[in-house]
């Protein structure tokens, strides 16, 4: 990403139909998790558009998968707020991590870089004890990691991607959150990241939907428990956003070129378009918000 975009930044009067183009992505594919710098077209993780205004100052922040997608978007912007940030990713990631980690430092604040796989449960502890000492506590925990890979129906699902869908989206969200249980005071914020998936689920995507669904539902039995010691949880529901998720065998192939017109905007989101949700959640404004999910969907039908 050097260019800068148009428009200038999220709080610039637009129309949210035209705000980004209404994209037909070639059909593409890598390896998963793929690498955010090698798809086409380039998605925006706010580099150049989002500007902080003050919302999170001297916050200490941990996204996982914040290397790439919406938890980069979400990286980037609560250093603009003024957060120092962890961002956790899988090694192969590495180069996608720097790029981030830049961005993060050239908005004048900390990036920790802490790569490991989640499907480990000792590198959830591991991951969560690196970030407090290097940040020197937390206080907010974004659990975006995820992984998606379609399949042609359940006769078609392997068992090993059953079992790290679901080590991957929804148990080390358990882990990573116990985890960080001992370290989170009065005031801070937990929010996860489920889909849209949790309520119209693809049969292609049985198992990841499914995943998305119990995120729901942990987040909001959490919320329950934490409300009464000042912490809170939440979820965003992301719609249909540009990531490398989508071309790193998350989507069939040939249904990339079409990604994200059936929206009401008639176009797939942006990343950086999740951003200002998380902001939200993070950040103390949001203090009678517990439980809830905000839908960030480009307007598809959610409950
Ligand atoms: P992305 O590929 O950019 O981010 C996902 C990240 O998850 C990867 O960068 C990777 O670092 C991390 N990850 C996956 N498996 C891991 C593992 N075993 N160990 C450590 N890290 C691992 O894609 P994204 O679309 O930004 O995804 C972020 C979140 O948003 C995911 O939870 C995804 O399910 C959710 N989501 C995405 C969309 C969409 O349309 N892109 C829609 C709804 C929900
Ligand atoms: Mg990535």
């Amino acid at each position: 990403m050097s260019e800068r975009r148009d428009p200038p930044d999220q709080l610039a009067m637009v129309d949210p139909v035209h705000r980004y183009p209404s994209i037909t992505p070639p059909e593409q594919n890598q390896d998963e998790p793929g690498l955010e710098s090698e798809i086409v077209p380039e998605p925006d993780i706010g580099e150049f558009t989002y500007r902080g205004t003050g919302r999170l100052i001297g916050r200490r922040a941990l996204v996982t998968g914040g290397d790439s997608g919406i938890g980069a978007a979400t990286a980037v912007a609560f250093a603009r707020e003024g957060a120092d940030v962890a961002i956790s990713y899988l090694p192969s990631e590495e180069s996608d991590a720097q790029n981030v980690a830049r961005i993060i430092s050239e908005s004048g604040r900390r990036a920790v870089m802490i790569p490991g796989d989640l499907v480990d449960p000792a590198f959830c502890a591991q991951l969560v004890e690196d970030a407090v000492s290097a940040l020197g506590g937390l206080d907010i925990l974004v659990n975006n990691a995820g992984k998606q890979i379609a399949r042609d129906g359940l006769a078609e699902l392997p068992d090993d991607q059953l079992v790290e869908t679901f080590a991957a989206n929804v148990l080390a969200m358990f882990r990573v959150t116990r985890a960080a249980l001992a370290s989170l005071e009065a005031g801070s914020s937990i929010i996860n990241t489920t889909s849209i998936q949790a309520y119209q689920p693809s049969p292609t995507l049985l198992d990841y939907a499914s995943t998305k669904a119990a995120i729901n539902n942990f987040s909001k039995g959490l919320a329950e428990e934490l409300a009464p010691k000042g912490i809170r949880v939440n979820a965003v529901a992301p719609g249909p956003i540009w990531t490398v998720l989508q071309p790193s065998d998350g989507q069939p192939t040939q249904d990339l070129p079409e990604f994200g017109k059936d929206t009401g905007l008639g176009r797939a989101g942006q990343p950086t378009e999740l951003a200002p949700a998380y902001v939200f959640l993070a950040s103390p404004e949001s203090s009678y918000v517990v439980g809830a999910t905000i839908h960030v969907n480009g307007g598809k039908p959610s409950p």
